[in-house]
């Protein structure tokens, strides 16, 4: 049986044309290296992600090699993005969790990967953007505590303390 994602990777516009070795993303879009694929269109693949946040955890990858997603033609945008809703549909119908989040990387594997991510209070990712939206609020904060007033202030009351 021909592997379909192989052959659809072959036969759409513009996947043929820059495959990276050693991409693993493109080794699973050619079919010479396994991937657990839950749904694709003509232009991006959905799949899981290996190394999970949470239960259903997917990706969505365009078929061409482009490391930052604004790279991507408008066709390829709007398919992977289109492909990232689908997904996140059919995670909160199987999954139900409160919502899927979503980022967009190209770092570590520079082919762009959209990151679905079902998300409830309480589980690790939800608790990581929490604390880097903490973090946000937390430098303005800490910005306030430099002000040379508020030093000198701290300086006095310590200072007859
Ligand atoms: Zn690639």
């Amino acid at each position: 049986m021909v592997d379909p994602v192989a052959r659809n990777a072959r036969d759409s516009a513009g996947a043929a044309d820059s495959p990276r070795r050693g991409c693993v993303f493109c080794e699973i879009l050619a079919g010479r290296a396994p991937g657990f694929i839950v749904h694709q269109n003509d232009l991006a693949v959905a799949l899981l992600d290996i190394n999970p946040l949470a239960r259903g955890h997917c990706l969505v990858i365009p078929r061409r090699h482009v490391p930052w997603w604004h790279e991507l033609t408008e066709a390829e945008t709007t398919a992977a993005f289109q492909l990232a809703r689908t997904t996140a549909t059919r995670i909160m119908a199987v999954f139900q969790p409160e919502f899927v989040a979503m980022y967009v990387r190209g770092r570590r594997i520079p082919h762009t990967h959209i990151f679905l991510v079902p998300t409830s209070q309480g589980e690790p990712f939800d608790r990581h953007c929490n604390a880097l939206e903490g973090f946000q609020e937390g430098v303005a904060a800490l910005a306030r505590l430099q002000d040379r007033d508020q030093l000198a202030q701290v300086q006095q009351r310590l200072g007859r303390a």
